[in-house]
C-alpha cells in the first residue's frame, strides 16, 4: 500500500482529493468542520516536506452546473484556520485560472479549486476533466475515503495520469487499514454488531462478513425479520416479510462457518411508533398484536454485554435500537458504552456506516472506540467485499 509516507513532497506540488463536503449554515459558514481537521494531517505532511498541496473537493449536489451557495470559497477561512496557513482560492477546478494558480504555488502554500461538481465531467468520470485536473499537480493524493467508492475523475481517473506518482493519505490509509484489521486479520473473538432498520440493506454485509467473525450480534429493525422466520411472534415490529427465507438461510450459513448468532432475547415494546408511547418490556418472540419492538431489553443487553466484553475485534454498524427517541436510546448507549470497555481493555473497535457513526458521536463515544469512519456508503461497500474505484485506481 502506497502512503504519503513513501513521497518526499520537497518542490513537488501535491494534488490532493480531499473530502470538504461540510455542512454550511445560512450564511455560509461551516457548523461542523471534521473532514477538515481530518485532512490536515495529510496536508501539513506535504508542507513540511517543503512541498505545495493543491486541495480539490466537491461540496453538496450542484449536479454539473456552478451554483454559488456551493461554492468552496465558503471554507477557505474555516479551512486556513485548522490547517494554519492562509488558503488560496481559484474560481476553477480546471481550466487557465487553475493552471496558472498552481503553476505560481510555492513550497508552503495551499491553493483550494473551486467546487469539482460545478462540472459535469466529474461525476461522469470524464477522462478529459480528469487529465486537465492531472496537469496542475506532480503528485496525486487520495484521502477522501467517503468518495472512494465512486469512480469520480478526481476520486478515480485521474490516478491514470500519475501512474508513479500516486499514493493514499493518511485518512485513506487508516480507513483501509482499519477495516483490514477486522476483515483479514482481526485477533479472535471478532464480533460483529448489526442493527438499523432493514434485513435487506444489510444482507451482502452479513454474508461477507460470515467468513471472518465468530459472533455476530444482530439488533435493531432487521432482527425483528429472523425472529418472524423462526416462527416467533412480533406483534407490529418492523420487519420484512419477503426476507424470512433468506433470514433463515443466514441463520443456516452463520451454523455452518461456526458463527454464534446472537439475536435479542427480549426488547421493549411500545403501543406507538413515538417517544411517549407506553412500553412494556417482552420476550422477542411474543410481541403482542399492536405492540413493536423499539429498542433492545435488559436480558438482550446483558447478553450483548458479555459477548462485546469478551471480543478482541469489534466491528459495530448499525443502532440496535430507535435511539432518536430518547426512551429508545439505552440499548444503543449501553452497546456503545461495552465497546468502549472493551477497547478499553484493547480490543480493536471499528463502528462505520451511517446511523451507528451518528450514535457514537451523540452519545459521546467518538473518542473511546479505536476507529470511527468518515465514509458511510464507501464503508458499507467494504464491508460488502467490493472494491472500491478510489481503492483500486491508487493499488493499480
Ligand atoms: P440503518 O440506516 O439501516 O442503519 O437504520 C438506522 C435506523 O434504524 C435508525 O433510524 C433507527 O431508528 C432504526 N431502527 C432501529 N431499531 C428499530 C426498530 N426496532 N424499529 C424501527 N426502526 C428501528
Amino acid at each position: 500500500m502506497k502512503t504519503i509516507d513513501d513521497f518526499n513532497f520537497s518542490d513537488k506540488k501535491a494534488l490532493i482529493r480531499v473530502d470538504f463536503n461540510v455542512p454550511l449554515d445560512e450564511n455560509f459558514q461551516v457548523t461542523d468542520s471534521n473532514r477538515i481537521q481530518a485532512a490536515k494531517p495529510t496536508i501539513i505532511k506535504v508542507l513540511e516536506d517543503g512541498g505545495s498541496a493543491i486541495l480539490m473537493s466537491h461540496l453538496g449536489r450542484p449536479k454539473g452546473m456552478r451554483n454559488d451557495a456551493m461554492s468552496l470559497q465558503h471554507i477557505v477561512n474555516k479551512a486556513s484556520e485548522i490547517i494554519g496557513v492562509q488558503v488560496k482560492f481559484v474560481e476553477e477546478a480546471v481550466g487557465p485560472k487553475a493552471e496558472e494558480a498552481a503553476a505560481n504555488l510555492k513550497p508552503g502554500e495551499v491553493l483550494l479549486l473551486e467546487n469539482l461538481r460545478f462540472y459535469a465531467g466529474e461525476e461522469k468520470g470524464d477522462r478529459e476533466f480528469a487529465e486537465k485536473l492531472s496537469r496542475l499537480g506532480d503528485v496525486y493524493v487520495n484521502d477522501a475515503f467517503g468518495t472512494a467508492h465512486r469512480a469520480h475523475a478526481s476520486t478515480t481517473i485521474v490516478a491514470e495520469f500519475f501512474p508513479e506518482n500516486k499514493c493514499f493519505g493518511y485518512l485513506l490509509a487508516k480507513e483501509i487499514e482499519a477495516i483490514k484489521k477486522v476483515m483479514d486479520s482481526g485477533e479472535k473473538p471478532v464480533t460483529a454488531i448489526l442493527g438499523g432498520a432493514k434485513v435487506s440493506s444489510k444482507i451482502t454485509i452479513i454474508e461477507n462478513i460470515l467468513d471472518a467473525i465468530d459472533h455476530l450480534i444482530i439488533g435493531g429493525g432487521m432482527a425483528y425479520t429472523f425472529v418472524k422466520a423462526k416462527g416467533g411472534r412480533v406483534g407490529d415490529s418492523i420487519h420484512e416479510d419477503d426476507k424470512l427465507d433468506l433470514a433463515l438461510e443466514i441463520l443456516d450459513k452463520a451454523r455452518a462457518k461456526n458463527v454464534t448468532v446472537h439475536l435479542p432475547g427480549d426488547v421493549i415494546a411500545a403501543d406507538d411508533f413515538s417517544n411517549d408511547a407506553n412500553t412494556q418490556i417482552c420476550p422477542i418472540d411474543a410481541i403482542p398484536e399492536g405492540w413493536q419492538g423499539l429498542d433492545a431489553g435488559p436480558k438482550a443487553l446483558e447478553n450483548f454485554g458479555e459477548v462485546i466484553l469478551n471480543s478482541k475485534t469489534i466491528l459495530w454498524n448499525g443502532p440496535v435500537g430507535v435511539f432518536e427517541m430518547e426512551n429508545f436510546a439505552k440499548g444503543t448507549i449501553a452497546v456503545g458504552e461495552y465497546v468502549a470497555e472493551a477497547t478499553k481493555k484493547g480490543a480493536f473497535s471499528l463502528v462505520g456506516g451511517g446511523d451507528s457513526v451518528a450514535a457514537v458521536k451523540k452519545f459521546g463515544f467518538k473518542d473511546k472506540v479505536s476507529y470511527v469512519s468518515t465514509g458511510g456508503g464507501a464503508m458499507l461497500e467494504s464491508l460488502e467485499g467490493k472494491d472500491l474505484p478510489g481503492i483500486a485506481a491508487i493499488q493499480k
